[in-house]
């Protein structure tokens, strides 16, 4: 496959063969050479020959590979074209949520936040599998979470309604139909509501180590030294049943449709077709659960704020800064025409001004979040016009350079434990936290760097960890 140097961090997959379009990925010559140990490429070049795929498909610096279209890939798409569930992600609206606070983490000693960290998981459930603490408004509240998302919790004194302006769709994607999901993932959804799930999942204490654009900072709520929380989850079961049915599913639908699929993770169906407004109509109510999910775990975080601290919420200026999805796809407008935006292991980023920004942040453009990894920074960046080359998209993170087992087999206690530095961690098995060691992700200064360096980012606030919960 022949990639070739097409501007600054920029290169190009020119169309061959079978692609419909171009591809292009943003690296810098340090990641560079990590494309080519993976099958990234590959998988970008596959989901340019889907029909109705618009130019490019896009490659984030964060870009690995995974199940059908890259983790780090944008694959935007016109109305005569298709939906893809591996285009979405297993983990539907897998996404982050980042909380202010007005505390100075210099004024919250090390044993307090030991106690914080032992209180939330009192609140929280984490790990595979784990049921919800909130039983019995998780099965009530289901399908109304479903159709309507954080609202639905909201009507319940869950947050308070002006949350609903700090979270991308105002926490609820329309045309979700709860009649388009299997028994099995209804099943998997009403019992999960307010869990972190495993793996990757995190809820983080943060530091705000510095403000790059101190103005915008501030605006947003930021101040050097604040304590800051991160938390990163999904749709559970409920979003991992619903892309393993239409994968399935989209396999036989692309054959009735005439569709050739280059590998069977891009299974798809036409977007107007029954069959690929079901998965929309299935992935909208996953996309709602998700929301919905992180906003109940944000509560139950500021509850055991409340119990630690002795002040409510409110009082410890407990609030949400914004919450991104990072796994969805949405129809939106580009060029002047309306396409489904595939984002996998990619954050929306619009620019200041731009009118689908929610209202506190119309002017500015929101902010969006990007985790690092439990040992290394994390970073607050903003949208830029420059953008609009990547469908106003940017990465979602660092982005593997080590697979589990890899990382698995090549870290040592010791690396490991010098890469968490003081961080302080909840998972005692180093069998069960190697793989998520800061040195199996990518450099994320590097990642950052590479989209900011040519004007697609704004970086405004880089935050440390403190101490993290792992799922
Ligand atoms: P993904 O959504 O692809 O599973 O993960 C998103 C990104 O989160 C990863 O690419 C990685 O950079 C980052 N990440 C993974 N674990 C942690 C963590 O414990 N803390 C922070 N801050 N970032 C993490
Ligand atoms: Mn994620
Ligand atoms: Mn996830």
């Amino acid at each position: 496959m022949e990639l070739v140097r097409d501007g600054k961090n920029r290169y190009r997959l020119v169309r061959t063969g079978k692609m419909r379009v171009d591809a292009v990925v943003y690296v810098n010559e340090v990641l560079l050479p990590l494309l080519r140990d993976d099958k990234s490429l590959e998988q970008l070049a596959h989901a340019a020959m889907l029909p109705g795929v618009i130019n490019p498909v896009v490659g984030m610096p964060d870009i690995h590979e995974g199940f059908g279209l890259p983790i780090g890939g944008v694959m935007a798409v016109g109305e005569d074209g298709v939906i893809s569930a591996g285009a979405v992600g297993m983990d539907i609206n897998c996404g982050v949520r980042l909380i202010r606070t007005d505390l100075r983490v210099r004024e919250v000693p090390v044993p307090q936040l030991k106690n914080l960290m032992l209180t939330v998981e009192d609140y929280v459930p984490t790990g595979v599998g784990k049921k919800s603490k909130h039983g019995e408004l998780s099965r009530r509240l289901f399908e109304r979470v479903a159709r309507t998302g954080v609202r639905a919790l909201v009507e319940q004194g869950v947050g308070a309604a002006a949350d609903l302006e700090y979270i991308e769709e105002g926490g609820c994607l329309a045309g979700a139909d709860l009649d388009a999901v299997s028994r099995e993932a209804y099943k998997r959804g009403e019992t999960q509501l307010g869990t972190l799930g495993g793996g990757n999942h995190f809820i983080e204490f943060q530091e705000v180590a510095e403000l790059l654009e101190p103005a915008l900072a501030e605006r947003w709520g930021l101040f050097p030294g604040q304590l800051t929380v991160m938390i990163h989850t999904g749709s559970r079961g409920f979003g991992h049943q619903i892309c393993t049915d239409f994968s399935r599913s989209h396999v036989t639908a692309a054959k009735k449709y005439g569709i050739e699929l280059p590998n069977k993770g891009l299974a798809c169906a036409p977007s107007n077709s029954p069959e690929g407004r079901q998965y929309f109509q299935a992935m909208a109510c996953a996309v709602n659960f998700a929301f919905a999910n992180r906003h109940l775990i944000s509560h139950d975080v500021g509850r055991a704020f409340a119990d630690v601290f002795r002040k409510e919420p409110e009082k410890l200026g407990f609030g949400l800064v914004y919450d991104v999805a990072h796994n969805i796809a949405k129809w939106e407008r580009h060029g002047g025409r309306k396409v489904l935006v595939h984002r996998k292991g990619a954050t929306r980023a619009l620019p200041p001004g731009h009118e689908d920004n929610p209202r506190p942040y119309r002017e500015t453009g929101h902010p969006a979040l990007i985790p690092g990894s439990m040992g290394t920074s994390s970073y607050v960046l903003a949208g830029t016009e420059r953008a609009a080359a990547t469908f106003f998209s940017v990465n979602h993170g660092a982005g593997r350079v080590l697979s589990r087992g890899a990382a698995e087999r090549t870290i040592s206690r010791e690396q490991f434990e010098e890469s968490m530095g003081a961080v302080l961690y909840n998972i005692r098995n180093f069998k069960e936290i190697v793989d998520e060691s800061p040195l199996a992700y990518k450099d994320v200064d590097q990642v950052v760097q590479t989209l900011a360096e040519i004007g697609l980012t704004r970086k405004v606030a880089r935050l440390r960890p403190l101490a993290v919960i792992k799922g």
